[in-house]
């Protein structure tokens, strides 16, 4: 039996905003459907720490669903199932779709597949007080202390002189030995403790312990440093100089892992943006649409977006451009025409640190994808800011595929900010905005999402692909 509503009660139902948490509002299939997805996204998450090899995942997965590789001139035509990769470290996945690309433009998600770490530096090696160290350049905005003591894995490339590239990827297996940055114990750390924390741990000491054995002959100096040499030489063949032309960075070694009793949640290093390139991908593999459909997985994001493979690079409106010649379509017509979302996370609302949020606008965990409509600090500097009509449009493509979404910014308006790639999507004359899926201690070595905002992020790239 239902009481009856007031006046006053059924005008505040009708008129009212109110978000919604998504696990609240999911029936038993949606709920299985949210925890079955999040299974496919942690296996991802463990086989793709760096963006070389997220970009190797992309295109195995890509060639399984019979997407072929595309280059510069190929011949496109509708129904055809492309993926274009970039230095190995970039790609894009994309269907061409029936409609014509003119009037309908192409429809992208673009989402970033580095993530904060500890590069290791070109001449790292060195043997110091029984411990043999890899000097280290940190990648992306990081508070260094949360690096250290904990285990790290070693993953990329070393290039030789002739041009051979040997992959490197320790500590992932349990079987394999991990690395580790020294920090200082509580009793000699008072000095430390009593400092500002951006200085607890220096750029200069992060360096990762990579060996402890010296080698067995009397007659020479650095014998642990020797050591490791050896070992690295009978493993990859290299020596000393070949890390001068290497890719070396320390991730963390844990997998992913359900939180909570309930799990709801998931733990992981790299979910920034992961957790976005994922879902992007997977909506652009499984699903056919009449639209030509573009996930974009790039690199550099985290440093700016700069470099070959990061999205200012000329490389991706070359393949739009590319595409639009393919199809017969003025590019400039298929630029206006094209949507993009700027697939990225954005700040969860966290009680624990509640004076930097404003909660009525900050994302809340659980309740969906999150649309930022700008980024940026202070006065909105640095922001893509879309239109109220682009914000309007999705909304309506959110509404009618029952998408459970919120918007967010990502903290008070002068407690700091961030941006993305969406600014250098809108330079291109393609209406953009950002969507992503909340997250609590973006950055930190183990990052936390809910499964419900990764599967509503996947739900919304298919009402955008519709
Ligand atoms: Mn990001
Ligand atoms: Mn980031």
């Amino acid at each position: 039996m239902s009481e009856k509503k007031s006046k006053g009660q059924e005008l505040q139902k009708e008129l009212s905003y109110k978000k919604r948490n998504y696990y609240e509002t999911a029936d038993k299939a949606e709920k299985k459907a949210i925890f079955d997805y999040a299974e496919g996204y942690k296996n991802f998450l463990d086989a793709a720490k760096t963006e070389r090899e997220a970009c190797d995942f992309a295109v195995s997965l890509a060639k399984e669903r019979g997407f072929t590789e595309y280059c510069f001139g190929d011949a496109l035509t509708a129904g055809d199932k492309k993926y274009f990769v970039n230095r190995g470290k970039s790609v894009v996945v994309f269907r061409v779709g029936t409609k014509n690309i003119e009037e309908d433009g192409l429809r992208i998600i673009a989402s970033h597949i580095d993530a904060p770490r500890i590069d290791i530096k070109q001449n790292p090696l060195y043997e110091d007080s029984g411990m043999a160290f890899f000097k280290t350049h940190y990648y992306g905005g990081i508070k260094k202390y949360q690096w250290t003591a904990i285990p790290l894995a070693l993953h990329g490339v070393i290039v030789l002189k002739d041009g051979t590239k040997r992959t490197l990827r320790v500590g992932e297996s349990p079987k394999d030995p991990v690395f580790y940055i020294n920090d200082l114990l509580p009793h000699l750390g008072g000095e430390q403790m009593s400092g500002n924390a951006g200085k607890l741990i220096q750029g200069e000491q992060l360096n990762v312990v990579v060996g402890g054995m010296p080698y067995d002959d009397k007659e020479v100096s650095d014998k642990i440093k020797l050591g490791v040499l050896a070992l690295l030489n009978k493993q990859y063949g290299i020596c000393e100089e070949d890390l001068l032309s290497a890719e070396l960075s320390a991730v963390p070694a844990y997998p992913a892992r359900d939180i909570g009793f309930d799990r709801a949640l998931i733990g992981a290093y790299g979910h920034d943006d992961r957790v976005c390139a994922y879902p992007a991908l997977t909506a652009v593999l499984d699903n056919e649409s009449e639209h030509t459909v573009l996930a974009m997985l790039v690199d550099k994001e985290e440093i700016g977006s700069e470099g070959t493979t990061g999205i200012q690079c000329k490389v991706y409106e070359d393949l739009m451009e590319e595409i639009a010649l393919a199809l017969g379509a003025n590019f400039r017509k298929v630029r206006a025409a094209s949507k993009c979302l700027s697939s990225d996370v954005t700040a969860a609302y966290d009680p624990n640190f509640a004076s930097v949020y404003e909660p009525m606008n900050s994302a809340m965990l659980s309740c969906g994808t999150a649309m930022c409509k700008f980024t940026g600090a202070r006065g909105k500097s640095g922001s893509n800011d879309a239109n109220a009509e682009f914000v309007g449009e999705v909304r309506r493509m959110f509404a009618e595929n029952d998408v459970v979404w919120q918007t967010a910014e990502l903290g008070k308006v002068d407690a700091g900010g961030g941006g993305t790639v969406a600014k250098f999507m809108a330079q291109l004359n393609i209406d953009t905005v950002d969507l992503g899926v909340p997250v609590i201690s973006m950055h930190a070595p183990w990052e936390l999402v809910s499964k419900a905002d990764v599967y509503s992020n996947y739900k919304a790239f298919l009402a955008f692909m519709k």
